[in-house]
């Protein structure tokens, strides 16, 4: 199977959260089981990797009621092939965060399938992923302007967060894709403006989200952000598969962050990370240890850990945090960090270095999110033999188990977190009990291995529901 993934975001590369890690595993994940994939993804200024993709040369897009010119490098690891598509509107400092992002994004989405052709690549399935590659569901289904071989290709498409979904004018976004204004009235039209998450969910051959546990929430009000009702009616078409993690980079028997590298079968070496943890931000010695690695904004609760924080000291644990995001929180957490100096660490920044330093180092990791798709933190924490301390939501559900691999709780208050972190204390850390769940939450198989097997099924799938086209 060849698969074609479009994606704003591959790491190492480019990374702002869990699309970027999906992204980095999941196609080396598909090589290992034999198919080919292409990923093509933004060329940003400067890629966090550093690394330097090949120039290949220009490639004319259809786009904006005429062409686009955008710059073609590439670039192969681990058997993937990579091509970064480079414009003007993707080399700032940011990867999102624009007011020209619909316009960017839908410039991304467009130049997909001129990009595969231009290096020779003859899909037999395309992946999207999020609001910022959904309008290639809707271009390959409709076939305009579309190189040989594309037209009617079956796509599937990834919801990672639907929070996010992409929105701009209908009349505009149509023009700048080179659609025809029949499609106004079509799956892309939200309350009459364009919505590129929910083009991508209604076009697609097949959509899927990455947990069993959020495919079921999205039909629900609560957790849809207004798109319920369109998730609601792909009925049998979106499904959950559960993200995995690169378990070469997280693998606490190798890694290179550490201090001392340790796993399930000689756990002690954790000790060293906890140290240099506690060391780090001066806190005291002994002091068992919640941390939190995560975008600071209100999907992650970050907002009720620090409600709960006083609580939680005053039990006897230390609390160190690592992220960035929303003001309010960063001088939040920085406040908190001054007010209980010896108790509390925090970390303003993306830092993934010092991210391996907590997931070894800290004996809990708190994800009080409010919704979550998938997560990643828990299931690298759980590798590392840090225990989860998360809300029964999403991925959390599905992955974390109460009282073996970590602790669950059901609200999302900070009456929530106090009470799971009271029982976290209740176990102890360091007594047999902990190190049992360490151990249990260790030989947890997280590896993409069988989620790459879902993927691969579900693309035959969606290449067998499609007719293809005959010129
Ligand atoms: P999301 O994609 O919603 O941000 P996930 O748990 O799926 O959440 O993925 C988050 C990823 O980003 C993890 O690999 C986590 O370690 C990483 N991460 C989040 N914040 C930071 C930070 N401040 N520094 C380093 N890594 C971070």
């Amino acid at each position: 199977m060849r698969v074609l993934f479009a994606t704003a975001e591959v790491a190492p590369h480019s990374k702002a959260g869990g699309l970027g890690d999906v992204a980095g595993s999941l196609p080396a994940a598909l090589v290992a089981l034999g198919h080919e994939v292409l990923v093509v993804t933004p060329w940003y200024g400067r890629l966090a990797s550093g690394a330097r993709p090949l120039w290949i040369g220009d490639v004319e897009v259809p786009f904006d009621g005429g062409t686009a010119t955008v710059g073609v490098g590439t670039l192969e690891e681990r058997g993937v092939r990579l091509a970064f598509v480079g414009h003007p509107s993707f080399a700032r400092e940011r990867l999102y965060g624009y007011e020209d992002d619909a316009w960017r994004f839908a410039l991304l989405s467009r130049a997909v399938p001129q990009v595969a052709a231009r290096v020779g690549f003859r899909p037999d399935v395309a992946h999207a992923h999020d609001w910022h590659t959904g309008h290639l569901p809707l271009l390959l289904a409709r076939g305009w302007h579309l190189p040989d071989g594309f037209a009617r290709l079956p796509s599937v498409f990834t919801v990672h967060n639907a929070q996010y979904q992409g929105e701009s004018d209908m009349a505009a976004t149509l023009h700048w894709l080179r659609l025809p204004g029949d499609l106004a009235g079509s799956f892309a039209n939200h309350y009459g403006r364009f919505n590129a998450l929910k083009a991508g969910a209604g076009f697609a051959t097949r959509v899927t989200t990455v947990s069993p546990s959020y495919a079921e929430e999205l039909t629900r009000p609560e957790y849809g952000y207004g798109l319920d009702g369109a998730f609601r009616s792909l009925e049998g078409r979106l499904t959950g598969i559960l993200n995995g993690i690169d378990v070469e980079v997280w693998d606490p028997a190798t890694d290179p962050h550490v201090p001392a590298n340790y796993d399930a079968v000689h756990p002690n070496a954790k000790a060293a990370s906890q140290v240099a943890l506690r060391e780090r931000y001066g806190l005291e010695p002994g002091l068992p240890v919640i941390a939190a690695v995560s975008r600071l904004v209100e999907q992650k609760g970050i907002d009720l850990l620090l409600a709960a924080a006083p609580r939680l000291l005053e039990m006897g644990w230390g609390l160190a945090l690592l992220g960035t995001g929303e003001p309010g929180l960063e001088a939040a957490a920085l406040a908190l960090a001054a007010d209980a100096r010896g108790r509390v660490g925090v970390t303003i920044g993306f830092d993934e270095r010092l991210s391996h330093l907590f997931y070894a180092g800290a004996d809990a990791l708190a994800m009080p999110s409010r919704f979550e798709p998938c997560g990643l933190s828990q299931m690298i924490a759980m590798r590392y033999g840090t225990l989860p301390i998360v809300r029964a939501t999403g991925g959390l559900r599905d992955t974390v188990e109460h009282m073996r691999t970590g602790f669950v709780f059901e609200h999302a208050t900070p009456d929530g977190i106090a009470w799971a972190a009271a029982e976290a204390l209740a176990v102890g850390p360091g007594t047999d009990r902990w190190r049992a769940m360490q151990v249990a939450a260790m030989r947890q198989d997280h590896s993409w291995d069988a989620s790459a097997r879902r993927y691969a099924a579900l693309y035959e799938a969606a290449v067998a529901s499609v007719i293809p086209s005959r010129p």
